[in-house]
């Protein structure tokens, strides 16, 4: 059948593919075809498996203590009654036999199917049941892999997938990293939650908020993803086909030309000189930064270092990781953004603790609450220091306090390492993000105690406006343009470059080519973006005329008529 369904665009491009169908957070689990002549030894790869957990539940629960409370047991005897359940241990072998495909493939299928009817369980106490359904697979799917290595499919066939899940968290997206998927779309989720952000930094067309993908495409269904337009186009008729492909080629062309600025200084057509910074997750976006030519690394987002393990990672595997990005980028500045772990980037067990996480225990809150941890990283990052041009970000500033407890915790991590005689820099700026409203409107209190600022406009549209930015239901009134924002960005930017205290802005607003010119007219002289919208951005600095910029930024800056606003937008791009 031939339909399409809309959602939003989360990172742009066409790609033209086979639907994958996921599970949220297994997409480390392989999938793979076995063939007809495969069958029978995968059914004896899953029975021993699930033999293994068995024996393996078997010895936990005659380990058991006798003082041990009584739920211990229980909670044993529940995994091995979900174990030898026939939804487990049956339900895949019939996959595996319809199928021809692996047994771990076989074993998440289920599950999935599992936790979608927990998930309509009125009962909260059952309904959470579900996680247990969850560890039983995880035991199998570790049984699974002990018994023999699960192939990663060649790359090239993983260019031609396209992911389609209900949902997909930042954890998931990092794990995409390690992938070469054409493209994914999410039933769920908003444009700036980190799960998109990562979705743009993959440079891979993506779409969120389809609301009915997971249910209605099938596997091995053909797709369009247009992350031009919203729409995903599922088994399109070959007219709709042909056309998509001579579009995608055109969209190849342009972004092979845009290679040529690389080397480019980004200024503008008076000769301003506009610095362009990359945002990175891990150590491995480096090559993407390096490959766009970009001045700066603006922000390491270094929580993603702690995503998807069970530990926390050490001062040593920390430093190690902030060193290399420090040493890649030779002598140029290297914003590491101290850890902002929280909403929807939670630590590992550590998820939906909260009532309301955006507003929660986040960023330098959940430093400052974990002093141990934090210390960690600081004395990594001072560490790292030593190694290049390092410089230090707060996310998450509200109170002056923040401010003074951190950077007492900064002076105690370098006695610390004054004590141990490891080398740092003893000047190592220290900035703060300006992503809460209530920072940006008494400025002046962190310009005096901070070395340089930097805009989070994801967050800052999220708490100005009250949107929670992950929640696609409301990814309507998610919007960079309300007057509200504008003041605050354009106020921020006003106030500090007439105190002489640097600013910069990190959030997605810096990447977007047609936010540029509006920056630029506010001021802004440092964008930090993903590596992978760099390069439109200095073409449209290059064509920009700040004489020009100037006026119409300021004019729509005193626009409070939406209509009005996207007009002026329209003609400063023009
Ligand atoms: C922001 O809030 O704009 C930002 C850059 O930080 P993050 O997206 O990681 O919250
Ligand atoms: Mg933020």
């Amino acid at each position: 059948m031939n339909f399409a369904l809309h959602g939003l665009s989360v990172s742009p491009g066409i790609t033209i593919g086979i639907a994958h169908l996921v599970s949220s957070a297994r997409l480390e689990v392989a999938h793979y075809d076995i063939g007809p002549e495969g069958i029978d030894a995968e059914l004896a790869r899953f029975d021993a498996a699930v033999a293994a957990v068995r024996a393996e539940l078997g010895d936990i629960e005659s380990q058991i203590p006798h003082d041990a409370p009584a739920e211990f047991g229980a909670f044993v005897n529940l995994h091995r009654l979900i174990l030898d359940d026939t939804a487990l241990c049956e339900t895949p072998r019939e996959l595996i036999r319809a199928r021809g495909r692996n047994a771990e493939w076989a074993i998440v299928q289920q599950m999935e199917r599992l936790v979608e009817q927990f998930d309509r369980i009125e009962d909260p106490y059952l309904r959470e049941r579900k996680a247990d359904v969850q560890q039983v697979v995880e035991r199998v799917l570790k049984a699974l892999a002990g018994a023999e290595a699960a192939p990663i499919p060649p790359e090239a066939e993983e260019r031609n997938l396209i992911i389609v899940a209900h949902d997909l968290s930042p954890a998931d997206m990092v794990l995409f990293k390690r992938h070469h998927f054409g493209g994914f779309v999410t039933d769920v989720g908003g444009v700036t939650s980190h799960t998109a952000i990562l979705a743009r930094s993959l440079n891979i067309p993506a779409l969120v908020g389809l609301h009915s993908a997971r249910q209605t495409v099938r596997e091995n269904d053909t797709l369009i993803v247009d992350g031009m337009k919203g729409v995903l186009i599922v088994n399109p008729d070959p007219l709709v086909l042909a056309e998509y492909q001579l579009r995608q080629g055109e969209l190849d062309l342009e972004r092979r030309k845009l290679r040529r600025l690389k080397t480019t200084p980004a200024t503008t057509l008076e000769g301003t000189s506009i610095e362009l910074f990359a945002n990175i997750e891990l150590p491995q976006d480096m090559a993407d930064v390096l490959d766009a030519g970009a001045e700066g690394v603006g922000l390491f987002r270094t929580e993603f270092l702690f995503l998807n393990r069970k530990d926390l990672p050490g001062e040593d595997e920390q430093y190690e990781a902030y060193r290399d990005v420090a040493a890649a980028m030779g002598g140029r500045p290297v914003v590491l953004r101290t850890l902002d772990i929280g909403a929807d980037k939670a630590l590992e067990g550590e998820g939906a603790t909260q009532p309301n996480p955006a507003m929660g225990l986040r960023a330098i809150r959940f430093c400052l609450a974990e002093p141990q941890m934090f210390l960690t990283q600081l004395r990594a990052i001072l560490r790292a220091s030593h190694h290049g041009n390092v410089r230090m970000l707060l996310p998450m500033l509200a109170h002056a306090h923040e401010i003074d407890q951190a950077l007492a915790l900064v002076k105690q991590a370098k006695e610390q390492l004054k004590e141990r005689g490891q080398p740092y820099r003893d000047d190592v700026p220290v900035g703060g993000m300006i992503e809460i409203p209530a920072a940006a409107l008494s400025l002046g209190l962190f310009m005096r105690k901070l070395d340089y600022l930097s805009i989070g406009t994801n967050d800052l549209i999220q708490y100005t406006l009250a949107i929670d930015r992950t929640d696609d239901a409301v990814a309507h009134l998610y919007d960079p343009m309300h007057p509200a924002v504008l003041q605050l960005i354009a106020g921020t930017i006003r106030s500090a470059t007439r105190a002489g205290v640097p600013v910069a802005v990190c959030g997605e607003m810096a990447g977007d080519p047609q936010l540029t010119r509006l920056l630029l007219g506010f001021g802004l002289r440092n964008f930090s973006m993903q590596s992978s919208h760099l390069l439109e951005v200095k073409e449209r600095i290059l064509r920009t005329s700040l004489a020009e910029a100037v006026p119409l930024a300021r004019r729509i800056l005193r626009s409070i008529r939406p209509e009005r606003t996207k007009d002026l937008l329209h003609r400063l791009n023009a």
